[in-house]
């Protein structure tokens, strides 16, 4: 029965996803919004970009039985109820939105992003959480990107759908993106299932650098010395769509090849504000290292940043690993 349920489910989505994409050829003002935002029909093409227009039930031509179950589980429309009965008022989701396609690795359709196309709220709604899409669990691109990831070596993570989607136009197709969550452990060994080298390029802004903490995080207990993890600290008004369109492929090159190994970003991390130069700033220092060397498996690498961490605060790496308890073993 569930695997009937999750059929009929993928049937509407794909369904969908062709219907938004036959509307975004007839709609003058999305095809505007995105050749604004400098983006090509064959990049839009490629990731399956549609459009959804006005109006509250257009998905009732696309599903003679708009009655049906399986749009509703889907997150494809909405049922609310009415207060005084239980009288039904069933909707569209997405309204006046470009719509992003959200594949799983199989290339089938699970959800989707939907975004404005003026200054409104929310700027992108995206499909609920059901049985086949759990967003802490997908990165968008992945399907798209796959190959490419093979052939640049290293995948790139990045916040957003446009990121992506202008990333692949202008040479970068080896990205992906995580859908407006903290990226998880599950994404990390997901990337890390692909390729050996993963570079998270988060947006400038207060929220992109608490992401990429969050990212390293989510890395640490998968840290291995075959295996590299990068960050790229954009400008602080910029995201990669808008650096990569204002200073070109050749400076976003330029950043790739200067992104900071996470050996540097933690030890930048847990020196913070301490003042190095007295014992206590040292300590605070050693104190916010702590359950970050803590959560990584022993390696190499764990054992040149605890060199590191030693240098910077005038201890031994002995003294730190024995203060942090770091040669016994982690109970799971
Ligand atoms: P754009 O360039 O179109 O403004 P963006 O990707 O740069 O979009 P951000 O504000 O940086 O937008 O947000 C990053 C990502 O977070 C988005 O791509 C989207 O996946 C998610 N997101 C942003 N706002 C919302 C929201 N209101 N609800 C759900 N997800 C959101
Ligand atoms: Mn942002
Ligand atoms: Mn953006
Ligand atoms: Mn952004």
């Amino acid at each position: 029965a569930q695997q009937a349920q999750s059929q009929s489910m993928t049937e509407a989505l794909s369904q969908a996803c062709d219907y938004y994409r036959a509307q975004l050829k007839t709609a003058p003002n999305a095809i505007t919004y995105l050749k604004n935002r400098g983006l090509t029909g064959e990049v839009a093409a490629r990731f399956g970009m549609g459009y959804a227009p006005s109006g509250w039930d257009n998905l009732r031509s696309v599903f003679p039985d708009y009655e049906m179950l399986a749009l509703v589980e889907s997150g494809l429309v909405i049922d609310k109820v009415d207060e005084d009965g239980g009288n039904k008022k069933r909707y569209d989701r997405f309204r006046e939105r470009i719509m992003f396609p959200i594949r799983n690795t199989k290339g089938q359709v699970i959800g989707f992003g939907g975004r404005v196309l003026d200054n409104g709220e929310p700027k992108y709604l995206n499909s609920p959480e059901t049985p086949l899409f759990q967003k802490g669990l997908e990165l968008y691109g992945l399907f798209e990107a796959r190959q490419p990831i093979r052939d640049a070596g290293y995948v790139l993570v990045t916040e957003g759908y446009m990121d992506v989607v202008a990333l692949a136009q202008l040479g970068f197709p080896q990205a992906v993106a995580t859908l407006g969550t903290a990226c998880t452990s599950t994404h990390v060994q997901k990337l890390l299932r692909q390729t050996d080298n993963v570079i998270f390029s988060f947006d400038g802004d207060k929220a992109g650098r608490r992401a990429a903490r969050r990212a390293l995080e989510a890395c640490l207990p998968q840290v291995s010395d075959n295996k590299t993890i990068q960050f790229l600290f954009l400008p602080e008004k910029h995201d990669p769509d808008s650096f990569v369109r204002e200073f070109g492929a050749d400076a976003f090159a330029q950043e790739i090849n200067d992104a900071m190994p996470l050996s540097q970003f933690l030890l930048r991390e847990v020196t913070g504000e301490h003042d190095l130069s007295t014992p206590e700033g040292r300590a605070a220092t050693q104190y916010d290292a702590k359950p970050l060397l803590q959560a990584m498996t022993p390696s190499s690498l764990r054992l040149q940043i605890v060199r590191g961490l030693a240098s910077l605060t005038e201890s031994s790496p002995a003294e730190i690993e024995s203060l942090f308890e770091l040669s016994k073993p982690v109970s799971v």
